[in-house]
């Protein structure tokens, strides 16, 4: 069976309401196959009311970034539930912004992944080197030491819930992509390191997406590789023509 293609928009900072409600109108929701999903992660305070303004549209929504406590003191943070009550389908976990600038931990990733498996969210796992871990020939390593820890006791029959995008951190808003020879490289040795966790069935079935510079003149051959299943785009989604280029192709 084809695993399923997502395309996913990760707007981070960007666009105050009335910005992402006419992205969302002008976006081509109309998908060329049934197989294919569509993915945006707005800024949290707009959320609520795309999901509402988006009900007859063929996209799906996400929180870019949650806690893992249920409630509490804990000021600035958002709990599963309530990214779950506002709605969306996805949260993404583990952004090399989250664990690079607010020092977001592997031990972290997994206690989130947890949590928001407690409240029934799908979960967008991000994973990637850096560029002197490529460089010095640690990718597969660090790659094994993210996968690990955020698998850390989840169960096997948990994992159906979860999508991998790797993205090579030499990759995100720098305009280097990586070829797909090499994303499809590092998108095996992340599918091997599930089936060494869950058995090949239960890794055949994740889609694994590629994250770093997707733009419309660059996603050729992309997708045609077997381990890629659509991609985690940052730049490229936040002008509504280059993202229906990109989800179309
Ligand atoms: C991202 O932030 O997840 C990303 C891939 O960004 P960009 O496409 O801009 O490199």
């Amino acid at each position: 069976m084809k695993r399923k293609e997502i395309f996913a928009g990760n707007w981070k900072m960007h666009k105050n309401i009335s910005e992402a409600t006419d992205f969302i109108e002008k976006l081509n929701d109309t998908l060329k196959n049934e197989n294919r999903e569509i993915v945006i992660f707005p800024p949290a305070l707009s959320v609520v009311s795309l999901v509402e303004k988006a009900k007859n549209k063929n996209v799906n929504f996400g929180v870019q970034n949650m806690y893992f406590e249920e409630k509490g003191a804990f000021t600035g943070e958002l709990s599963p539930l309530m990214v779950k009550d506002s709605g969306v389908k996805y949260i993404l976990i583990g952004h090399s912004e989250r664990r690079s600038i607010f020092g977001e931990t592997d031990i972290e990733v997994n206690k989130k992944i947890e949590a928001a498996l407690s409240v029934d969210l799908q979960i967008m796992l991000c994973v990637g080197e850096l560029l002197d871990e490529r460089e010095s020939g640690k990718t597969e390593e660090v790659l094994k030491r993210q996968i690990e820890g955020a698998f850390q006791n989840i169960s096997k029959e948990n994992i159906k819930n979860i999508v991998v995008a790797y993205e090579p951190v030499w990759a995100i808003g720098t305009g280097k992509v990586a070829t797909p020879d090499m994303a499809d490289e590092a998108h095996l040795i992340i599918r091997n390191l599930i089936s060494d966790l869950y058995g090949a069935d239960s890794a055949s079935m994740i889609p694994i997406l590629y994250g770093g510079s997707v733009k419309p003149d660059n996603v050729n051959g992309l997708f045609e590789k077997e381990n890629i299943d659509g991609a985690l785009i940052g730049g490229a989604s936040l002008e509504v023509d280059s993202f229906n280029k990109i989800v179309s192709v």
